[in-house]
């Protein structure tokens, strides 16, 4: 069935990402193709509820591809969760029309469109734009690739000061509940251990390891830690001390370098998919879902479905991190 949005706004909401820049620019420029017209929110649901709304062209995105950030700007917004809220942002959309709304973010900015889309019935498009890979139904989300290729390039020159003093360093990365960033990371430069939120760590034999490569005189030992692992990089390093004192170590937080930087091609290509496929649902009529890549097809997951990815990382990636780590 095809719908009668004319006017559709796009907004960058929650947590930030690599690629968010080739998204905006995909359903900006997809839509006026279109015939509609498109109109940019600033800083989130936040610019809904404080009308901080603009008209945008094609040329208002141009040569933002390669950007990292977001010239949307994006924002967590506190009012709205309160119907109050939604209510007035619902309102600055009537009074110019806009009837079909594109959201980059992540599960949080999901839940607040589909309650935003049940009580007033403008159709939500979602599009993930998440560094951590921790939304459910889709392969990639905007903004892993770079995250991961950053932290990358980062333990690489880590492990260059580290071989050459001999030393244990504990490189801390993001991901409060999802690993994939410590995981990816961890096996592309080798790393002895990783620790993930979605495993139970084992100091004790974490600690056999390290003593067991100490007798065998392997003193160089890169562990990669999530930030949501039930230790954090510093509580491992002082445990690790306590019971190694003489063992050299250092922490390192890698932060928010993970979050910027221009996007991968990868995250670009995948924001341009994302985001023209986003506005042809608009059109076509198939709303309230989020837009997907599986087996390098686009998949449509409804909405509500974009819980955070609790599952369990397969036994066999862990494996391949023990066997490739000797
Ligand atoms: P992310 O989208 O990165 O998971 P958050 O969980 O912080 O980020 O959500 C971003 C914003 O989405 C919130 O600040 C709020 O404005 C909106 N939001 C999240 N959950 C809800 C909800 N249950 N109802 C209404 N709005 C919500």
């Amino acid at each position: 069935m095809k719908s009668k949005v004319s006017k559709i706004g796009v907004l960058c909401s929650g947590g930030d990402s690599p690629g968010m820049n080739a998204g905006i620019r995909a359903v900006v420029r997809t839509g006026i193709y279109h015939g509609l017209e498109v109109y940019g929110v600033m800083r989130g649901y936040s610019g809904m509820v404080e009308d901080d709304i603009y008209r945008m062209e094609s040329r208002s995105v141009a040569n933002i591809i390669q950007r990292g950030g977001t010239v949307l700007k994006t924002a967590r917004c506190k009012e709205f969760f309160s119907y109050e809220g939604r209510k007035k942002a619902y309102d600055n959309l009537k009074k110019r029309g806009i009837d079909g709304l594109v959201i980059l973010g992540g599960d949080g900015s999901f839940r607040g469109a589909q309650t935003f889309s049940n009580e007033f019935d403008i159709p939500c498009i979602g599009l993930p734009g998440t560094i951590d890979k921790d939304i459910a139904g889709t392969d990639f989300t905007i903004g892993f690739d770079t995250a991961v290729n950053t932290a990358v390039e980062a333990i690489d020159k880590i492990r260059d000061t580290a071989d050459a003093h001999d030393r244990l360093f504990i490189i801390e990365v993001m991901g409060r509940d999802a690993g994939y960033i410590a995981l990816h990371s961890g096996i592309a430069t080798g790393a002895e251990n990783i620790l993930i939120p979605e495993r139970k760590t084992d100091i004790d034999s974490l600690i056999e390891s390290l003593q067991e490569k100490e007798k065998r005189k392997k003193l160089v030992n890169l562990i990669v830690v999530a930030e949501g692992d039930q230790f954090g990089g510093a509580e491992l390093s002082k445990m690790i001390k306590e019971r190694m004192p003489l063992l050299e170590t250092r922490v390192c937080i890698l932060g928010h370098i993970q979050r910027g930087g221009s996007p991968t091609c990868f995250d670009r290509l995948i924001a341009s998919r994302m985001g023209y496929s986003a506005v042809e649902c608009l059109i076509e009529g198939r709303h309230n879902v989020f837009v997907g890549i599986v087996n390098n097809k686009m998949h449509y997951i409804p909405l509500n479905e974009a819980v955070k990815k609790k599952q369990r990382i397969g036994e066999e990636w862990i494996k391949i991190v023990k066997i490739l780590a000797t």
